[in-house]
């Protein structure tokens, strides 16, 4: 298929586009580049520099290359940012989004995946997270996320749009060629694995005061070569659906930084600091659904098995790509 990619410089997009590319596709990115990096795009792809916040540059992207599905990574990400500055998180990721809709609509292009959240459902009433539950998200970003979701179901009803929501849970790990770099790097593993590589001292652990066994908040990592085939399966899906997608497992922050030190063979001093504003204390995916339906199962479920690709990656780009 031929596949326009946004958001396929960042994180999770360049590691989809890259395993998109193995299995044959033909990939066009669309990236703003100010979250992504131009040497995170496979060379097999061509690359857009365009803004989904400008129409002209996503209408003539899709003009040019008249796409049979759009994959839509796109997008603002932080809980934390998105609690200071709200009007980022809804014009980037609503607005943007219906952009990209429009300009969609209008070359005919009605194949659709979407990059939602668990952030989407707030704090859950009950534990796995399945899609039965409530959407009742407690920060902009997840709110956001829900907000298109529902522009996505009406654009489905209307314009006969075939749409995946698939709601990610943490998404870790790395292929061999791509890895997690941010420029603000907000996140927990990466930001471990720092303290290891000698760039922080410490890393700071966001609330001890949990509900939790150990006190910290309890995340549901999911390997992003996982992610990836989600993906990849969700592009053959045969009816517009929503699914949440993680591993079904849970691991706390001490956990993660117990099993880095493990891995890096390093020691890491912590710092215990409050609670950040807008975290749930426990997210873990119910994803029976997307098994199911999609036939999607995950191939790495230990968290040692998602961080160590991770570490790999880090030790090879130590300052990531370099821009
Ligand atoms: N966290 C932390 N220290 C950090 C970064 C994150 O304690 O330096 C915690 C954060 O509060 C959350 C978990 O680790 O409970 C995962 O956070 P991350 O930002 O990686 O992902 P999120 O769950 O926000 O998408």
């Amino acid at each position: 298929m031929k596949i326009l990619v946004t958001g396929g410089a960042g994180y999770i997009g360049s590691i989809c586009v890259e395993q998109l590319i193995n299995v044959g596709h033909t990939v066009t990115v669309f990236d703003n580049l100010t979250e992504g990096h131009r040497l995170a795009v496979d060379p097999r792809a061509t690359l857009i520099v365009g803004d989904l916040q400008q129409r002209c540059d996503i209408e003539d992207a899709l003009e040019k290359t008249r796409p049979e599905a759009v994959m839509h990574f796109a997008a603002n990400a932080l809980v934390g940012e998105s609690m200071t500055n709200p009007s980022k998180y809804f014009r980037n990721n609503v607005y943007g989004g219906i952009n990209l809709l429009d300009a969609m609509h209008a070359v005919g292009c009605k194949r659709f995946v979407f990059s939602s959240t668990c952030a989407t459902f707030g704090i859950p009433e009950r534990m796995p997270i399945d899609e039965t539950l409530p959407q009742k998200p407690i920060n902009p970003y997840g709110e956001s996320k829900l907000m298109f979701e529902q522009v996505l179901r009406w654009y489905s009803e209307i314009h006969e749009l075939k749409y995946v929501a698939l709601r990610y849970f943490n998404a870790a790990g790395a292929s061999a060629t791509y890895g997690e770099d941010h420029r603000i790097e907000t996140h927990l593993i990466p930001n471990v694995l720092k303290v290891a590589l000698g760039q922080k001292e410490h890393v700071e652990i966001y609330g001890t005061d949990y509900p939790t066994p150990d006190g910290t908040c309890i995340r549901d990592y999911i390997h992003i070569l996982d992610l990836a085939q989600a993906h990849m399966l969700a592009l053959a899906a045969p009816v517009s659906a929503k699914y949440n997608l993680g591993t079904g497992g849970g691991t706390s922050v001490r956990e993660v930084i117990a099993t880095c030190e493990a891995i890096t063979g390093k020691k890491i001093p912590v710092i215990e600091k409050p609670r950040r504003p807008g975290d749930p204390p426990r997210l873990i995916a119910g994803s029976d659904k997307v098994r199911a339906e999609l036939g999607w199962a995950p191939q790495y479920q230990a968290i040692d098995k998602i961080i160590a690709p991770a570490w790999a990656w880090h030790l090879k780009h130590p300052h990531g790509y370099g821009d």
